[in-house]
């Protein structure tokens, strides 16, 4: 996708050192206690973050997506931890969801018993079901993610996590039929997590060019190389000539690529699952489907 409406490619391409130091911007403030999108948004007004209610400044450059930022210094979490991919993963996911008929907005608190929740994209299908979806980037532990899901779950709002395929993973995936194949994945917890929730499928978005790739983990295999010897006795012994399979790393098969605009969203149900590394709540969740006759919600 080339410089676009917004300007994508420049606003991606700024460099990583950039990303470490700056506050990030958001999409959404409240003006007159009413949320205003920075697409939208007109000059001169007042805006405030929903937030910590700090006075947030609108940004309508030419060069990056329209945004509000806050002003330095800042305390406030939702100014920290986004990132660019994020941001605009964000807006090529409402969008897409929009076009197909859903009610979509980024950015939307999602009340529940287990406290506030911020969804990145919360959909409402024409049948009235709404999903929030979150886009992890972020990396969060193990009762991070529990805790989040558990609160989307109370608030009777099925979550789905996506994770963000980035110019690095891109570089270390070979293309195979179907698909990309990272043969040597260092998985993220939350990636783990998420990925057994999902009953064992992990989906994500290409922010820079709109499109879903559904990602399968499997074991990666560590050889242990032979090697033999002969003891006092002069007997033959023997160690190692098997593999065994790595925590650490972890093969990604994606397939895809399908354009962001036939993403479907589906909800299941689980039960209740714990391992001695982490548990997964039981009840309603939500996750990219693949068929574009699916049983979309
Ligand atoms: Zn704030």
């Amino acid at each position: 996708m080339g410089s676009g409406r917004f300007g994508w490619r420049n606003y991606f391409e700024s460099t990583i050192d950039e990303v470490a130091v700056i506050i990030w911007p958001m999409l959404v403030a409240l003006h007159q206690d009413v949320r205003v999108d920075a697409l939208g948004a007109t000059k001169g007004h007042q805006y405030f973050c929903p937030n910590c209610r700090a006075e947030v400044t609108l940004k309508q450059g030419r060069i990056v997506i329209h945004h509000f930022a806050h002003k330095p210094p800042t305390n406030c979490t939702w100014a920290k931890g986004e990132t660019r991919a994020h941001l605009m993963a964000k807006v090529a996911i409402r969008d897409a969801f929009r076009t197909n008929g859903y009610q979509a907005d980024y950015e939307v608190e999602v009340l529940s018993g287990g406290g506030d929740r911020r969804a990145d994209v919360l959909i409402t299908s024409p049948a009235g079901q709404r999903v929030a979806i979150e886009i992890q980037h972020t990396p969060i532990l193990f009762d991070a993610i529990e805790r989040r899901t558990k609160g989307y779950m109370a608030a009777h709002v099925p979550v789905a996590w996506i994770g963000i395929l980035s110019p690095i993973m891109k570089s270390d995936a070979v293309t195979i039929t179907g698909g990309l194949k990272i043969e040597k994945y260092a998985i993220r917890p939350w990636e783990k997590w998420a990925h057994a929730f999902c009953f064992k499928e992990l989906w994500y978005v290409d922010p820079e060019d709109q499109t879903l790739w559904k990602g399968v983990f499997s074991d990666y295999l560590i050889e242990v190389q032979s090697s033999s010897w002969y003891n006092e006795y002069g007997e033959e012994q023997s160690a190692g000539g098997y593999s065994r399979v790595s925590k650490k790393w972890k093969t990604l098969t994606l397939s895809g690529p399908l354009p962001l605009g036939s993403a479907k969203i589906a909800i299941k149900s689980r039960k209740p699952w714990s391992s001695k590394v982490f548990s997964l709540p039981g009840g309603q969740f939500a996750h990219f489907i693949q068929s574009p006759n699916g049983t979309g919600v």
